[in-house]
């Protein structure tokens, strides 16, 4: 093994991105541009073997009424196109009264799984009998979470066949996504079963369902709203109806489906400082329910009315994690006038929905293509170098109406632009 990464977490990161210049062998060039982003990167201590900060870019979504509050909602994202595609469908919902969501009281659950239970009964039994000690013991490993109002609330032991016995937690976790709370009274909670009960537990650490953290958005739209100028607005709900029909019956569809949805609640996550592979996992596995991956949303037309819901799990937090760490996601809170964490799991769940709605129109009247490609047009621009308003202009217009814009043409776009300039 190469010994130049030996001890690599004690470098310095002016040694660490040297190491890596010599290993990839890159140029003065690209060893400046990791040196630079890092001169203004945050929090470079969250993580382990820092060398740079990676930027994505940030926008904003307009146009959103959700609860009868106009918000605006902080999105960090790569993929062109969905902020547009989150305001245009923020317009459409705000224009019939917005978007109600609504939150379920909120516990995040954890499991201690025991292996080599021969006798299941005998773990359930000894829990049940133990219950108040083992919930006080999970309270005691973190007890300014009680302080808050909140901590562990009940137990479940279930029986996973093969000899494996989960004992699973549920604590209210407060204004926290609260893993990290959970994995500290989890592990408080096995050391008594350890000694106690069973000498034979696997593992414990939070499961991320969080099945148990539930906000539901919806949204009416009166039909005449969706009218474009080729098809009338009844056609284009009923198309909407039947595309969202068409993921609740076929997993390949669903998935993309769902994937569309992810595209503004993942960039709401990622603005807010909050962990989106577990937002990620949690609504891929909750599409799963019932034993066929489906949309998540659902779209019907119910006399005049377009009537679209989503529900979504959502363990995010606004206290704990990078949340705080982060400064930009704390501007962001501030910006969506976030006061609890019900707030934030309200406008991700709207954001989801209402993204979904201009998608589903896209898709179903003019095509996703017709207001992508405006968008793609502009990364091609910008990946041949294209770097001014005007240069991006110049680029998208002589690209627009191409059948194939290729790279090679942006390129050629590029430099007639410049060429015509210079003259
Ligand atoms: P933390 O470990 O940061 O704990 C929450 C912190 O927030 C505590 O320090 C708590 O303070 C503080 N806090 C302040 N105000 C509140 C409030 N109103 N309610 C609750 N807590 C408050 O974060 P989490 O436990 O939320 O864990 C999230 C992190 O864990 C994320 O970074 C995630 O990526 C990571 N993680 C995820 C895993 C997974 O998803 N499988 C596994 C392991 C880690 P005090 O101590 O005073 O109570």
């Amino acid at each position: 093994m190469d010994n130049k990464f030996s001890h690599f977490y004690q470098r310095s990161e002016d040694q660490r991105r040297a190491i890596i210049a010599d290993a990839a062998h890159l140029d003065e060039t690209e060893l400046q541009l990791l040196k630079h982003r890092a001169e203004t990167g945050d929090a470079k201590a969250l993580i382990e073997n820092y060398v740079t900060a990676y930027q994505l870019p940030e926008g904003v979504a307009v146009n959103l009424t959700l609860n009868g509050r106009t918000v605006v909602v902080p999105m960090v994202t790569e993929e062109p196109s969905v902020i547009a595609a989150a305001s245009n469908g923020a317009k459409l919902a705000s224009d019939a009264g917005g978007v109600t969501a609504t939150v379920e009281p909120r516990l995040l659950m954890g499991q201690i799984v025991l292996q080599n239970v021969s006798v299941f009964a005998s773990v359930d039994d000894w829990v049940a009998l133990h219950r108040q000690q083992l919930l006080d013991v999970a309270a005691a490993a973190h007890p300014s979470l009680i302080a808050r109002g909140g901590g562990p609330r009940r137990l479940r032991v279930r029986n996973l066949g093969d000899g494996f016995v989960s004992i699973d937690l549920f604590v209210d976790v407060q204004a926290a996504m609260g893993a990290n709370m959970m994995n500290t009274m989890l592990e408080a909670v096995a050391g008594v079963v350890q000694s106690q009960l069973h000498p034979n537990t696997l593992f414990s650490i939070l499961s991320n369902a969080a099945d148990q953290s539930l906000a539901t958005a919806t949204v009416s739209i009166p039909v005449n709203h969706l009218a474009t100028s080729q098809m009338a607005g009844k056609t284009v709900a009923d198309r909407i109806s039947a595309a969202s029909q068409v993921a609740q019956l076929d997993p390949y569809r669903a998935v993309t489906h769902n994937k569309g949805i992810m595209n503004g609640v993942d960039a709401v996550v990622l603005a807010m400082g909050n962990d989106w592979r577990a937002i990620e996992s949690a609504a891929h596995a909750y599409a799963v329910t019932n034993g066929q991956y489906r949309g998540l949303s659902q779209w019907q037309v119910t006399d005049d009315q377009l009537v679209g819901t989503l529900t979504l799990p959502l363990p995010v937090g606004t206290a704990g994690g990078a949340t705080r760490v982060l400064p930009v996601a704390q501007v962001n809170q501030r910006m969506a006038q976030i006061s609890d964490v019900s707030q934030l799991m309200a406008i991700v769940v709207a954001v989801g929905l209402v993204q979904n709605l201009a998608a589903l129109k896209a898709l179903v009247t003019t095509g996703i293509q017709q207001g992508h490609m405006k968008m793609q047009l502009r990364s091609l621009a910008m990946s041949v170098g294209a770097e001014t308003p005007a240069e991006i202009s110049a680029v998208t217009t002589s690209l627009t109406g191409k059948k194939d814009p290729s790279e090679a043409a942006a390129k050629r776009a590029l430099q007639e632009f410049r060429m015509e300039k210079d003259d």
